[in-house]
């Protein structure tokens, strides 16, 4: 069966849920794909900040390869040693003490909404417990991840949406100083604006805002969901900005690709869950803790975040090099391997002749063309996208 085989029989018995491009891949290595008819592709979105280790990385596929074989899943009880030692490496390289690990990002914001509720209770009083986030945000498709989300087009149809959050826009102190009320108990942001396009902060922002939660004893949620582990040139995305949350979540590229989310904090919040208030089956389970561990083991060690920094600053010049060529390009912008390119126009044509000439590219908030690939990427790849971009920037 072809491609178009494979999507008519697939439009049958899957549901629509959301806009799939018109490519079935079945085998990827580092930064290349291939598809059903054997075509292949340069992937410059790689699952959308997942497999930034590229492809079946061979660390990762070990890893799960023997774990499978000895235990897949087990809850209820004591998973050792690689969920301990994966908590243990995820605290040593952040601000937490503690992690909860569940299967996806919204997964992980749902708990640490939970985590922020209860604990800003039972401190301060049940009155507390409103959550503000940002205009443009995205945090997940869950009925609370939807409500902290700052998207209408991602709300639509689903109300009454959760009580007790609060959209303010983002990279605006006053505007959030504006919103806290008596029943604030927490502010949840993105420190680098993933589906809202690229949208980088100033560092005064962000320093602003955590000065602001300090004084008005309010928690600060980062969703690194997107902008963690590595896609940026450090582990996290708030490094950069000399800050650090109370609680950050991070899905996507933990486990190299494998289904996995995580919630961390500080040991005197997280010490407010207790047994019984949260849980999940498959949270945290051995195959994927053993693949996250090699994944962060890799990660960490392999030069790969020099890399990132080094291909990104690569990637960003090259970038601008065609900005300064094409009109219908506003702005470069991004940090490390996570870099928006701002269009006056609509980006799904440049996306749809990029699939025809072999390169995966997506665009966010319509008009930024997203580039996210493998942390791993060369500059000889850098440089057939490039080739591919300028040619169809000329057609446009
Ligand atoms: N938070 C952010 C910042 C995201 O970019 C995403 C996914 N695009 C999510 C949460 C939701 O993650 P998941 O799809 O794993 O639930």
């Amino acid at each position: 069966m072809n491609t178009e085989q494979w999507i008519a029989r697939s439009d049958k018995v899957i549901m629509k849920t959301y806009g799939r491009y018109p490519i079935v891949p079945v085998r990827g290595q580092g930064c290349e794909l291939w598809d059903v008819d054997g075509k292949r592709y340069l992937d410059f979105l790689a699952g959308v900040a997942v497999n930034n280790l590229g492809h079946c990385h061979p660390q990762v596929v070990k890893a799960i390869q023997e774990q499978a074989a000895t235990l897949i899943h087990c809850s209820n009880y004591y998973q050792i040693p690689q969920q301990i030692e994966l908590a243990e490496l995820l605290c040593a390289h952040s601000f937490a003490d503690q992690a909860f690990f569940c299967n996806s990002g919204a997964e992980a914001n749902e708990a640490a909404i939970k985590l922020a509720r209860k604990y800003s209770r039972e401190k301060y009083g049940l009155e507390h417990y409103q959550i503000i986030t940002a205009a443009e945000s995205f945090h997940g498709r869950t009925m609370a991840t939807v409500s902290a989300t700052g998207q209408e087009k991602v709300q639509r149809f689903f109300d009454p949406l959760l009580h007790g959050f609060h959209h303010v826009p983002f990279n605006d102190i006053a505007a959030l100083e504006a919103a806290i009320n008596p029943h604030t108990c927490a502010v949840m942001l993105e420190p680098i604006q993933g589906e809202g396009g690229i949208k980088v902060p100033s560092i005064e922002y962000m320093r602003a805002v955590r000065e602001l939660c300090d004084r008005r004893e309010l928690l600060l949620i980062f969703d690194e969901v997107q902008t963690g582990l590595g896609r940026t040139g450090k582990l996290f995305a708030h490094e950069h900005f000399g800050i650090a949350p109370d609680i950050m979540t991070l899905a996507k590229a933990l486990a190299g690709g494998a289904p996995i989310g995580a919630m961390l904090a500080r040991a005197e919040i997280a010490e407010s869950f207790n047994p019984g208030t949260h849980g999940s089956t498959f949270g945290g389970n051995p195959l994927m803790t053993t693949a996250a561990l090699a994944a962060m083991k890799t990660l960490l060690g392999d030069g790969i975040l020099e890399n990132a920094v080094k291909m990104g600053a690569y990637l960003t010049g090259e970038l601008k090099k065609l900005q300064s060529r094409y009109q219908i390009v506003e702005e470069v912008r991004g940090i490390g391997l996570m870099i928006g390119m701002g269009l006056s126009i609509p980006g799904g044509d440049i996306v749809k002749k990029g699939h025809e000439r072999g390169l995966l590219l997506n665009v966010t908030h319509d008009t930024v063309l997203r580039f996210v690939p493998p942390l791993i990427v060369t500059q000889a790849e850098i440089d057939e996208m490039i080739a591919i971009l300028d040619g169809i920037l000329k057609e446009i």
